[in-house]
């Protein structure tokens, strides 16, 4: 046999060489970085994400409960959230989420805003949280939460904004980003629908700073109930936490897309 081919080992370098460079980039090789960022489907696009709570909001009741004015009414500035019977907090399992969340918007070419970025600290406001994201001109935005229901109630519930002035532009923007949400979240991940709030997942909350205050597409998402043991059994896995993440970004992507 006297035809020459690259032997094993030359062929297997030039195709990991290949595949190097076609996943640091995440488009041919021939497309240089610009090309790239354009064509990711978020490009020139900004994310809100609000991880509720933090991690050590316990630490400081009086600055937590101090009062905040929330666009209706006075609220406090924060909460310590909820946890599961084995102690796994709803902070951190917003946290968690959120860092998956941006990590995969990221990826999209999105710039994300984060209204923190530890589980380690003490707030912000609620109605800070609103601001930082309002400033930040985000074209959506997604509030974390995990809820503290009846530990005999399942599953997950969209918080939709109710107009009050502040937020009145983003009524009908906010429905239709939680509609795709919802969808999104409950096909990927298979949680069901809450069985104790709201109707088909869908609760209109007007007491909410997160929800009164923006003025940007927003709505917060109970991803399933802490106080629930079979809910619980899911939430805490990373595994379910990166597809709660995936099921969000699709559905910003989706809803950017049709929002354009
Ligand atoms: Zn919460």
């Amino acid at each position: 046999m006297t035809s020459r081919r690259a032997s094993p080992i030359v062929a297997a370098s030039i195709a990991m060489l290949a595949l190097a460079v076609y996943s640091q980039h995440g488009t041919p090789a021939n497309a240089g970085p610009v090309a790239a960022r354009a064509s990711l489907p978020l490009a020139g696009k900004v994310v809100g994400i609000d991880p509720g709570h933090n991690g050590r909001n316990y630490t400081d009741p009086s600055y937590i409960n101090h009062p905040v004015w929330n666009g209706r009414e006075e609220e406090g500035c924060d909460t310590t959230g909820t946890e599961t019977a084995g102690g796994y907090t709803e902070a951190h399992f917003n946290f968690d989420v959120a860092e998956y969340l941006a990590s995969d918007l990221r990826a999209e070419g999105a710039k994300v805003v984060l209204t923190r970025t530890s589980n380690a600290g003490v707030g912000p406001c609620v109605n800070q949280r609103s601001e930082i994201i309002n400033r930040a001109h985000a074209n959506v935005a997604i509030d974390i939460h995990a809820d503290g229901g009846p530990a005999n109630g399942r599953g997950c519930t969209v918080l939709e904004p109710v107009a009050d002035g502040p937020n009145d532009r983003v009524i009908g923007s906010s429905r239709a980003f939680g509609r795709v949400l919802i969808a999104r979240y409950r096909e990927l991940t298979g949680m069901p629908l809450s069985t104790y709030d709201g109707t088909n997942g869908i609760s209109y909350r007007d007491n909410l700073a997160g929800l009164n205050l923006t003025s940007v597409p927003k709505v917060l998402i109970e991803c399933g109930n802490m106080r629930n043991s079979t809910d619980a059994s899911r939430l805490v896995q990373p595994g379910f936490q990166r597809l709660a993440a995936h099921a969000f970004a699709q559905a910003i992507t989706s809803y950017l897309q049709t929002a354009r």
